[in-house]
């Protein structure tokens, strides 16, 4: 057998053959059915296409009016990044900075780096810093939460409607189309066909073998490319990236983070998410208390959204990682493919819970008519985001190959995708180029 292109499955271990995928076609993982490459037609083009344009459209998102608001013959119009500076004027610095890289700085430097890869790519020439930009897109991509504010703007409207006249300005338009040009962006370029195209494939070690862990056989998948290697190499030959075997200090770690997260969620709780200043009086409002307001103004929809995003969601995701991390801890003579979903599910939808802190920037920068109608930031937005960050984090620290460990046994699973176990010997045509 080629012993081109070996994957060993970044969250359950298992060392196994890509085949040659065609376009539109999935390869995943025979014991966990993780996707571990995707392939999509004229892949070159389509991602600079769409990242060419997710750029233009991010320029034009930040000159002109983004929303506007008059309230008794006093107007207010915003820019994009005013979501940022009114958080800064009210002396919440770090608040303003997660905003501004969330939804500018950070997309702007994938959609750059993406484009600089991809045209090295296309012209067939290696540019300078290639392996280290592309190392960098991994790290940016959980990080992209312009999407999260696309939704936090909706829900701010909603909760407006009624109070105030709303009016949208053209970089409101180009946001739009950013946000989905972005996440198009994101979803087709696939880091396999990346690093093949950069770097080529060099051959997994001669004693490899599939259907078997990387960990029994001395070997490891990098967590970036996914070349797999000897464990003896400290970083990626290809990428160098630090190659990590799954240690139970990874645990510790994410036991930390969860615990630093329950104790921020209690401030997050109890003080107020922001003050609504009017002529009648100053009324504060906790996240709970938000979402009563809502129900008791009859807009089910808002409040189900913040309650699901701000309450459900990161409370789920504490107490879910905090059970993975307790089965983690001791080896597993079963582990379903069930709990591979909670813990899929948790990482995926994490990000979600900024939307009520987006909310708050949102209203703080818009809502600014002097006694009539103010509105400002309260000390919980800060806790509450913090919570949202360290879950975040204590999702990508925590090590799913973990859950399998003393899991031994033939795939669960049963192949309904691109067999990635097949016998036949991966035809050159599935590595090689196709721009
Ligand atoms: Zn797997
Ligand atoms: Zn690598």
């Amino acid at each position: 057998m080629s012993k081109r292109r070996w994957r060993a499955c970044p969250e359950c271990d298992w060392v196994s053959a890509l085949p040659a995928l065609k376009s539109g076609e999935a390869a995943h993982c025979p014991r966990c059915d993780r996707e571990l490459s995707h392939r999509h037609d004229a892949p070159a083009q389509r991602v600079l296409a769409n990242s060419i344009a997710a750029l233009l459209m991010l320029l034009l998102t930040l000159p002109f009016s983004f929303l506007s608001f008059t309230l008794a013959g006093m107007h207010q119009d915003i820019v994009l990044l005013d979501a940022a500076q009114a958080m800064f004027s009210n002396d919440w610095p770090i608040l303003a900075l997660l905003i501004a890289l969330t939804i500018v700085v950070l997309p702007g430097l994938y959609l750059l780096t993406v484009i600089y890869l991809y045209v090295g790519i296309v012209l067939r020439v290696h540019l300078p810093g290639e392996v280290s930009l592309a190392r960098g897109l991994t790290s940016i991509k959980p990080w992209l939460m312009t999407d999260v504010f696309l939704v936090g703007v909706l829900v701010s409207l909603a909760k407006l409607i009624g109070m105030a006249q709303i009016g949208f300005g053209w970089s409101f338009v180009a946001f739009c189309f950013y946000v989905l040009l972005l996440v198009r962006t994101v979803r087709l370029v696939d880091t396999d066909w990346l690093w093949f195209a950069l770097c080529k494939e060099p051959a997994p070690p001669a004693h490899a073998q599939t259907g078997a862990t990387a960990a029994e056989q001395q070997l490891v998948g990098c967590p970036c490319c996914g070349l797999l290697q000897a464990d003896t190499e400290a970083y990626c030959i290809r990428c160098h990236t630090k190659l990590e075997l799954p240690t139970q200090l990874r645990l510790q770690a994410t036991w930390a983070l969860l615990v630093a997260s329950v104790i921020l969620y209690i401030p997050a709780n109890i003080y107020p998410m922001m003050t609504t200043v009017t002529v009648g009086g100053a009324i504060e409002s906790t996240i709970l208390g938000g979402v009563l307001q809502m129900v008791d103004l009859g807009s089910y929809l808002v409040a189900g959204i913040i309650f699901f995003a701000s309450f459900v969601v990161p409370v789920a995701k504490i107490l879910v990682l905090g059970y993975l991390c307790r089965l983690a801890a001791k080896p597993q003579l079963l582990a379903t493919p069930q709990r591979m979903r909670w813990y899929r599910v948790t990482e995926f939808i994490g990000r979600w819970s900024m939307i009520d802190v987006f909310v708050v920037a949102i209203m703080v920068a818009l809502i600014q008519a002097g006694v009539i109608l103010s509105i400002y930031p309260g000390a919980a937005a800060a806790a509450f985001a913090s919570v949202v960050i360290l879950t975040m984090i204590a999702a990508m620290v925590f090590d799913p190959r973990l859950l399998w460990q003393g899991h031994t046994g033939e795939p669960d699973i049963e192949l309904e995708h691109a067999d990635v176990e097949s016998t036949e010997a991966p035809s050159e045509q599935g590595a090689e180029i196709r721009l």
